[in-house]
């Protein structure tokens, strides 16, 4: 257990006492309304490395048992929240959000399984912390792994590059810089639940960034929230969501997107 995963086990129990005297004696101090920065954790910092040469920004294409899910001709694969059409641009082989169209999803929907998926922050890109490069990926449409300009670019650590958002830091700073390709090779496993609606076993993830352990099958404590605690809510199978974030700077780009199902 990290320790983030451990300051945040210590705020849950932290409330859950509070809640108790509550319910105790009706003169107590109210709960304060949960802020987004209380959520946060700037520390410890995680070490820079630097990834290694991938020759001249050059792509793998995906094994033969992949599904591809964007080979750089179209978003067959994708649509919007709403099901329809989705409708980010299309350029030089890989596609660009477009933040007037919001988040796009897979048409299909995984359990357990292995993501590839290739990123690129524009290098003309602008703003700083959370509004620099915002996306990311929520694997089964709630679970977001951050992608973000971590390339000295200052911000929380459960909130940078390769971080489970809000939950826990990446092992590493694989960043590369603006105007290069990332990679993140992500193995996820599915949770399983009880009849009450709790987690038997939590959803679970591996990733590599740029080749970089970065998440060691870390344990995801529930959904992504921005504000608050990860709430766990039963879900089946359910689609890959790609993040068009409202954040100001230039849109990022996604290419050579495949997963395989386990
Ligand atoms: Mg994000």
């Amino acid at each position: 257990m990290n320790i983030n995963k451990t300051s945040l086990l210590f705020i849950f129990l932290a409330i859950g006492g509070l809640n108790f005297s509550l319910a105790a004696q009706d003169d107590s101090p109210k709960e304060e309304a949960m802020k987004p920065q209380m959520s946060e954790f700037w520390t410890p910092k995680a070490s820079v490395v630097t990834p290694g040469n991938s020759s001249s920004n050059a792509s793998m294409s995906p094994p033969s048992d992949a599904i591809v899910l964007f080979d750089g001709k179209n978003l067959k694969q994708w649509t919007n929240q709403k099901g329809e059409p989705a409708k980010w641009d299309l350029k030089k082989g890989s596609m660009i959000v477009n933040k007037k169209h919001g988040d796009i999803q897979s048409k299909q929907e995984f359990g357990d399984f292995q993501l590839h998926i290739e990123w690129c922050v524009p290098a003309n890109i602008r703003g700083e912390g959370q509004s620099r490069g915002n996306s990311g990926i929520f694997l089964q449409n709630r679970y977001e792994i951050q992608i973000l300009d971590s390339y000295n670019n200052q911000t929380y650590v459960n909130g940078q590059a390769a971080s489970i958002y809000k939950q826990a830091a990446p092992l590493a700073n694989a960043m590369r810089k603006p105007g290069e390709w990332n990679v993140y090779d992500i193995i996820y496993a599915a949770p399983t639940f009880t009849k009450d609606g709790k987690y038997r076993t939590p959803p679970t993830v591996t990733i590599l960034h740029n080749g970089v352990l970065v998440q060691n099958n870390t344990s995801i404590l529930g959904t992504t929230q921005y504000i608050g605690f990860p709430q766990i809510n039963p879900h089946g199978k359910a689609p890959i969501r790609l993040q068009s974030h409202g954040d100001p700077s230039e849109p990022i780009a996604f290419r050579n997107v495949w997963i395989r199902e386990l």
